[in-house]
């Protein structure tokens, strides 16, 4: 099988969006309830995605950084999972201004993105509707996936950072 060179990933959004959560099911097909909310981790990882083994390095932000912190992530990374909580309509409306935060770092290029919505778990207390994560991912023109890094439904979550990976290696 042919193999490729490392594919570097940042995972942004406000911190208790489940950044660590989603990383973690990701790796390790897991949910871990409470995982340390000021940590930043690095991992890396190998995945089968259509016939190519990819490796990739992971960087799960904190989601408290300051800009500079912000843009060096953003510098050192190909590609950008952005997650909101869909129950936590303040965590959508800082989608746009990573968004336009990683246009300008990464100029002029557009920039390799999937945007999450978690939580879809907890349709119940639900503040940010699907159709209105599916129109911000359309004008940024990128993948949309609603998961939930407990549930987990059909590996949705796995099928975002691969989707993340292909965007990557076709530009
Ligand atoms: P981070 O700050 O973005 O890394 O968020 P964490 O991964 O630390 O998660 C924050 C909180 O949300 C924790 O209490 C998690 O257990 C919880 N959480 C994360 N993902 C989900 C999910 O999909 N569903 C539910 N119900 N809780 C979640
Ligand atoms: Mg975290």
């Amino acid at each position: 099988m042919a193999k490729s060179p490392e594919v570097k990933l940042a995972v942004f959004g406000r911190a208790g969006v489940g950044k660590s959560a989603l990383v973690v099911r990701f790796l390790t097909r897991r949910f871990i309830w409470e995982y340390d909310p000021t940590l930043e981790s690095t991992y890396r990882h190998q995945a089968n995605i259509d016939d190519e083994v990819v490796a990739m390095e992971i960087l799960d932000t904190a989601g408290q950084e300051d800009i500079q912190q912000k843009e060096s992530h953003m510098r050192w990374g190909d590609g950008f999972v952005i997650v909101y909580d869909i129950t936590d309509r303040g965590s959508f409306e800082e989608v746009a201004p990573l968004r336009s935060l990683l246009e300008e770092v990464k100029r002029p290029k557009n920039v390799p993105l999937v945007l999450v919505g978690n939580k879809s778990d907890l349709d119940h207390a639900r503040q940010v509707g699907t159709e209105e994560g599916e129109r911000l991912a359309a004008e940024m023109a990128c993948a949309f996936y609603e998961c939930s890094a407990c549930a987990n439904e059909g590996g949705t979550v796995a099928e975002a950072f691969h989707e993340l990976c292909r965007e990557v290696r076709r530009r």
